[in-house]
């Protein structure tokens, strides 16, 4: 689950990560209410206005920026706010904000060398480790760095049973060209950021820019953090941090019918029971020549109202040409399951408006095939998994 950057700072603040201060708005009046109330706070008297959505890249984008006054933060937030804010991690339409975070100014008027450096954590997968991905290279283009000048970033990998040591945080500092108090500041940060991580049960925080103010501050200004969605139900005041309006509206409604939906970009829209063969399924499309339109598995009870739900949702992406329902029937009978399907159908109407091919393998397959054969309906069944992408070919072909 992906977190706003004012949610995300104010995860590694309650471990005692020093953040950016800000507070969050949904209207130019409440970001006026806010900066007041920044000022009585912090005693800043400049303020950053910066739009909050699940994307990276705002400052680009025009979705942060500088207020020298409540003026200028009530006018650059009237402008924010309700913006189609487009970044290079968006559609090409952009996200629509609905939120500023109003932040204290931490790059203080005069201070010539404030240093931006760019912090990680994340699990690497093929050792199994977390590890803390860093370069003094911040504030920019992370991607760019790794391209052009992968020497200035480093990693450090720790040892889950050890977690991090503080001759780890040490070397960090180190390696980021610090000494003196910003050196002590920056094992600090390091030591609370992976602690937080930890017990946030998170799965990548991205801090970029780390910023090393004149006085040898360090503090977060920015902060992306994806907290682990099966580890929510340990964190039960996390689960309301979800902002739903930043999610696929077609996957927040199969996940509320029970379904395992991902959309994706293709024409074939899938129907399967079992993850596993959903990925099998999404391969053989590919070999067939077509796209998968999304990842779908229905679980192991396929009656004619999940069926429905099921078709219902795959229909409502308009990139989809045909569906691919592929069910193997191990604990839930074949005929069982083409009933369902033969149900949902009729039910449906003429709502379904593509080719359906229907194949079942296991228990009852042949009864199965059968009984959608003389259904009446419209639908190609098949039995082999090779026969099923042969039909899925023709009918986009026709
Ligand atoms: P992103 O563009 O989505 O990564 O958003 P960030 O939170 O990283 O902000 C973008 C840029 O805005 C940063 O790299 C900074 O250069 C700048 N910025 C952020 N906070 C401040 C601030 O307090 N004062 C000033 N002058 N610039 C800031
Ligand atoms: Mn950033």
């Amino acid at each position: 689950m992906n977190l706003h950057e004012y949610q995300g700072k104010e995860i590694l603040n309650s471990f005692g990560v020093r953040i950016q201060r800000g507070i969050v708005a949904s209207s130019h009046k409440e970001a006026v209410d806010a900066a007041k109330q920044l000022t009585t706070e912090t005693g800043t008297s400049w303020y950053v206005v910066k739009a909050q959505i699940h994307a990276g890249g705002r400052g680009k984008g025009g979705g942060v920026k500088l207020a020298k006054n409540l003026e200028e933060v009530e006018t650059i937030s009237n402008d924010i706010i309700g913006m189609m804010l487009k970044t290079p991690q968006t559609s090409v339409e952009g996200k629509k904000v609905n939120q500023v975070l109003i932040a204290e100014d931490v790059y203080y008027p005069g201070d010539s060398e404030p240093e931006e450096y760019y912090m990680s954590v994340l699990l690497n997968r093929s050792t199994g480790r977390n590890m803390i991905m860093y370069s003094t290279e911040g504030g920019m283009d992370i991607e760019a760095v790794a391209e052009e000048t992968p020497h200035l970033i480093f990693t450090e990998e720790i040892d889950p049973a050890m977690g991090l040591l503080p001759f780890q945080a040490r070397k960090i500092a180190f390696n980021l060209g610090l000494s003196g108090g910003a050196f002590k500041e920056m094992v600090k940060f390091v030591s609370a950021l992976y602690t937080a991580y930890v017990k946030s049960d998170s799965s990548l925080f991205e801090i970029n820019p780390v910023l090393k103010t004149s006085d040898d501050k360090i503090l977060a200004v920015d902060a992306k953090v994806t907290l682990d969605d099966n580890a929510l139900y340990r964190h039960k005041d996390y689960a309301q941090l979800r902002d739903l309006r930043e999610e696929n509206p077609i996957e927040v409604e199969a996940k509320a019918a029970g379904l395992n939906y991902v959309d994706l970009d293709g024409n074939v829209g899938c129907m399967v029971n079992g993850a596993g063969l959903a990925m099998g399924t999404m391969d053989l499309i590919k070999q067939a020549g077509g796209d998968p339109a999304n990842f779908l598995d229905v679980g192991g009870t396929a009656d004619a109202q999940r069926v429905e739900t099921a078709f219902g949702i795959i229909l409502k992406d308009p990139n989809v040409k045909a569906i691919l329902v592929n069910i193997f029937g191990g604990i839930v009978r074949c005929d069982r399951v083409a009933q369902g399907v033969v149900d949902a159908y009729k039910n449906m109407g003429d709502k379904i408006n593509v080719p359906i091919i229907c194949r079942l393998q296991g228990t009852n397959a042949k009864e199965a095939k059968e009984l959608i054969d003389n259904s009446g309906m419209e639908i190609i069944s098949a039995t082999e998994f090779q026969e099923a992408a042969d039909k899925v070919q023709e009918v986009l072909a026709s």
